[in-house]
């Protein structure tokens, strides 16, 4: 016999709907589903033409909006599927989505990065990618990847800002310029050392840079400069 899945009855006194819903829950309960599987169908229809990430999380996030109204009735079924696996379904969308997003983001700013030659303008150019990244996490309940995302993009362009004044310091001491070399090796340094998560490449390259810097008669004392 059916049972009801909204009340639960389960009584031969009952009629029940196509959703599986006793004839006193059905006038309430039928075009509040009908109303949620419709939106979820609807934006699956149009997140197909989307080809932006940030257009592509908006509408999952309508979505999932969709799909905890029919959480509310576990037993539901729409064409076989329960509504928690249809919000895992969703739940993976959005991951490949967000995925999809950081990294165009990513390689936006690490292609224009390469095109500049000033350390301002490439530093800029991260710091615009990077917030791109940052503005992601407003769509999405678990915002790890963006946090890991933004970690390693910084510790990039950190390493980026240190091998042009690197190149740059080498450049002015080929030219007899040795104080404004040393300037530019310490800047290079600083550039890796403000990084919140150095890794052993970084260390052995602000071991590198710190050799320079001693080499040209080390560090100016404080007061000194
Ligand atoms: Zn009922």
């Amino acid at each position: 016999m059916a049972t009801c899945i909204h009340c639960q009855a389960s009584s031969q006194f009952l009629t029940y709907d196509a959703l599986g819903l006793c004839h006193h829950c059905s006038p309430q309960h039928a075009p509040v589903i009908a109303g949620a599987i419709a939106g979820i169908a609807a934006e699956a229809g149009d997140r197909h033409r989307q080809l932006v990430a940030e257009k592509q999380l908006a509408s999952l996030e309508t979505s999932i909006a969709h799909c905890k109204v029919l959480l509310r009735y576990p037993a539901l079924s729409v064409e076989g599927a329960k509504a928690d696996e249809l919000m895992n379904e969703l739940r993976g969308l959005v991951t490949e989505a967000l995925e999809n997003g950081i990294r165009h983001h990513w390689l936006s700013a690490r292609e224009l990065a390469g095109d500049y030659r000033g350390v301002g303008e490439k530093v800029d150019v991260y710091a615009k990618g990077i917030s791109r990244v940052q503005d992601l996490a407003s769509f999405v309940e678990d915002a790890t990847l963006v946090t890991k995302a933004v970690t390693v993009m910084r510790a990039e362009r950190d390493a980026i800002v240190f091998e042009v004044l690197f190149k740059k310091a080498q450049l002015a001491e080929a030219k007899g310029n040795k104080k404004r070399a040393k300037e530019l090796y310490i800047e290079a340094e600083f550039a890796l050392k403000k990084d919140a998560t150095p890794d052993a490449h970084q260390s052995e390259l602000i071991d590198y840079a710190e050799k320079q810097i001693e080499r040209l008669g080390g560090r100016p004392k404080p007061g000194s400069a």
